[in-house]
């Protein structure tokens, strides 16, 4: 008996024998009515229970380590349902994910520095054109290492030009006049 089920038993005394057989023709049971709660609750409620999952898993915190290795697949298998599921979504995700772990910006401060550069590189001022298996790449966040600050967003190319300069106007400069020799 999982967890859930205990609490439902200890709070309405109830006779379970239905739910189980239920829940035995149909395993996936429980998530399905945990997704119907998801897309029916307010963002107060959502905040709540997101608080309430939290400090249970901080108090259990192998909880979950140890769930996926007795269900080896388990999350990748997910994962792979939910991209499929919705590719445009889970790539919005792991290009935000990818934004707040490796520069510290949300998704939507990167899209309004996009805007504000109308979507083109900060230094030539072009579209970017580097795809990836074929999908065009996000304009580059170039951000100052030792501060952290985020400067702009370049194009490919522009950031491996000033990243090859070593971020060093003085570089920078001696290259312009060795091109105008
Ligand atoms: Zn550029």
């Amino acid at each position: 008996m999982g967890r859930t089920e205990q609490g439902i038993e200890r709070r309405r005394g109830q006779d379970l024998t239905r739910y189980y057989a239920k829940k035995a023709a149909d395993p996936d049971l429980l998530r399905k009515k945990w997704a119907k709660t998801r897309a029916s609750e307010t963002p107060e409620q959502r905040a709540k229970r997101l608080a309430y999952v939290r400090a249970w898993q901080d108090r259990h915190p192998d909880y979950q380590k140890e769930w996926g290795k007795a269900h080896p697949g388990y999350f990748a298998a997910r994962e792979r349902a939910k991209r499929a599921a919705d590719p445009e979504g889970a790539r919005l995700r792991a290009r935000n994910w990818r934004l707040k772990s490796k520069y510290g910006i949300t998704g939507d401060e990167y899209d309004a520095m996009a805007a504000a550069q109308a979507g083109v590189c900060a230094i030539c001022g072009r579209a970017e054109t580097m795809r990836i298996k074929g999908t065009l790449c996000i304009l580059a966040v170039d951000h100052d290492a030792e501060t952290g600050r985020v400067r702009g967003l370049l194009c490919v190319n522009c950031n491996m030009l000033i990243g090859g300069a070593r971020h060093d106007p003085a570089i920078l400069r001696e290259a312009i006049a060795y091109l105008e020799r």
